[in-house]
């Protein structure tokens, strides 16, 4: 089992879904962590810290890049500074292109692009002092193939494959590795809103869960966080340290197609 202990993990989004399996993973193999995201953070701090590690909770709104600035300096202060960088956060829109709201394009790419860039800027420069580092970013399937009505989230996501790419090469004869992980659906709120749009069309929830699996997953199953979080463990681990500039699928067959 890998041993995290003396490390500090940031994981960006934490406060729900895939972000906080990651977390409760990293604390499990024994990493100190810091969550980030909106909503009450206390019973999310609770579940992470049930494993003896230290756990603190940074609001910032990762759209503004003053913001991860901020959180930065609060695991550089509180914690020592990040070893390990998952860049989780991520929304979603579903429009097409020609009615695809402006406003909504500006704060995908914000949330789901830029913000990798800025705290892998600003995390880096640590990680090349201490010659360690992992920098996972969680892209998507939508990172490697398209699907209708996702202009911004397939545009960001391939972007962040991109951003993956050079930082691994640029890393690339150090300790440090950035890597992309590449989930298919995964059954958490983000997911759960475009079961219920399509159950509001009428159809049955569960026909309608089965529906959205049916047309992409063939393995017909969910991936689950924590799954995604042992793939991040692995990724972190020495067996996975020549793994660079990856863009690895976890996604029940649906890239296979
Ligand atoms: P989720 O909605 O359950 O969680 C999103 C998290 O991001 C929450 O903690 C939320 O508070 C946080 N967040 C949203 N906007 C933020 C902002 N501006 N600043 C800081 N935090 C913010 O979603 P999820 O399904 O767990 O998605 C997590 C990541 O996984 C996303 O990048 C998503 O694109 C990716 N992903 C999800 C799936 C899936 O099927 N669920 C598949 C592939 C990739």
């Amino acid at each position: 089992m890998t041993t995290l202990s003396g490390k500090t993990a940031l994981v960006t989004g934490s406060t729900s879904g895939i972000g906080l399996g990651i977390a409760v993973s990293l604390a499990k193999a024994g990493a100190n962590v810091v969550l980030n995201g909106f909503g009450d953070a206390s019973k999310v701090i609770a579940d992470v810290q049930q494993f003896g590690t230290r756990v603190g909770h940074h609001p910032a709104d990762v759209s503004d890049p003053l913001q991860i600035a901020e959180m930065i300096a609060y695991a550089e202060r509180e914690f020592g500074g990040v070893d390990i960088l998952v860049n989780n956060a991520g929304i979603q829109h579903v429009a097409a292109v020609e009615d695809f709201p402006v406003e909504r394009w500006d704060s995908i790419i914000a949330i789901n692009l830029s913000s990798v860039f800025h705290s892998t800027r600003l995390c880096l420069p640590r990680m090349r002092a201490e010659n360690w580092g992992r920098i996972i970013n969680i892209a998507s399937v939508h990172g490697q193939v398209g699907s209708v009505g996702k202009a911004a989230y397939v545009a960001a996501k391939h972007g962040v494959i991109g951003l993956t790419k050079v930082v691994g090469l640029e890393t690339a004869t150090t300790q440090v590795t950035c890597n992309a992980i590449c989930p298919g659906w995964v059954l958490t709120p983000l997911v759960q809103k475009q079961i219920d749009d399509r159950a509001a069309t009428g159809i049955d929830p569960q026909q309608a869960q089965h529906d959205l699996l049916v047309e992409k997953q063939p393995s017909l199953a969910f991936v689950t966080p924590p799954q995604l979080g042992e793939l991040v463990l692995f990724l972190c681990s020495e067996a996975g340290s020549q793994v660079r500039g990856a863009a690895w699928n976890i996604d029940g067959g649906w890239l296979a197609q």
